[in-house]
């Protein structure tokens, strides 16, 4: 197993974040947890790149599904009168499609992050997929609000300022698909030597 410093993560500040000037609040966050950026850029996705980004398995569908039905649920509302169907695949494949036209709608800035259990830490930074639901403290949790019952009224995905590797599989996936070796850096931070 290699050194847990050495675990890396992707992190995308979606259209929303770029335009809402978040960029550098989000980067600060990062950087202040001690956590390394050893890649950065600004760049517009083509719907072809966001198709290749998000996996494209039934069990990732699903699951995008399945936290609208709770969410749903949660609430009160009718999913079925209000999407046309309960099913947790169709519902996945409509979610995909919104968040293609999101992703696309302006330029994003895309990183790779370094440090230990950078996958979960960044996860933990970025708070839950729902920023109705993110605690204050996270990023989510403290610029945004949107809820998949909103959005998906609206027809359109959920507006939650960034995107994160969500396991070691996507990390391992976003890597190769957004950089190129020669763009990933790695340079001595000088807290390395205080804090681990
Ligand atoms: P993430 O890893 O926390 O970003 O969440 P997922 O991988 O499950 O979903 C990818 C993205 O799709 C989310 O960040 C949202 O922008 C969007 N999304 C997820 N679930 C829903 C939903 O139920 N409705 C809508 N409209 N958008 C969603
Ligand atoms: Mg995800």
């Amino acid at each position: 197993m290699p050194h847990p410093k050495e675990d890396k993560t992707v992190l995308i500040i979606k259209p929303d974040g770029v335009k809402r000037g978040l960029i550098g609040e989000i980067i600060s966050r990062i950087e202040k947890r001690g956590l390394k950026i050893i890649a950065l850029e600004m760049f517009m996705a083509t719907k072809e790149h966001i198709d290749e980004h998000y996996p494209k398995s039934e069990e990732w569908m699903k699951k995008i599904g399945e936290k609208t039905l709770k969410n749903y649920n949660d609430y009160g509302y009718d999913v079925k009168k209000e999407l046309g169907t309960d099913d947790l695949l169709e519902i996945g494949k409509l979610v995909r499609g919104w968040l293609i036209d999101y992703m696309t709608s302006g330029p994003m800035v895309k990183m790779v992050v370094k440090g230990i259990h950078a996958i979960e830490m960044v996860r933990k930074i970025v708070g839950p997929t729902l920023p109705s639901q993110a605690e204050m403290g996270t990023i989510r949790g403290d610029f945004s609000v949107d809820d998949s019952t909103a959005a998906n009224r609206d027809k359109r995905a959920i507006r939650n300022l960034v995107h994160a590797s969500g396991n070691q599989e996507e990390a391992d996936h976003e890597l190769l698909f957004w950089f190129a070796p020669e763009e990933i850096t790695d340079y001595k931070r000088a807290e390395d030597d205080i804090m681990f």
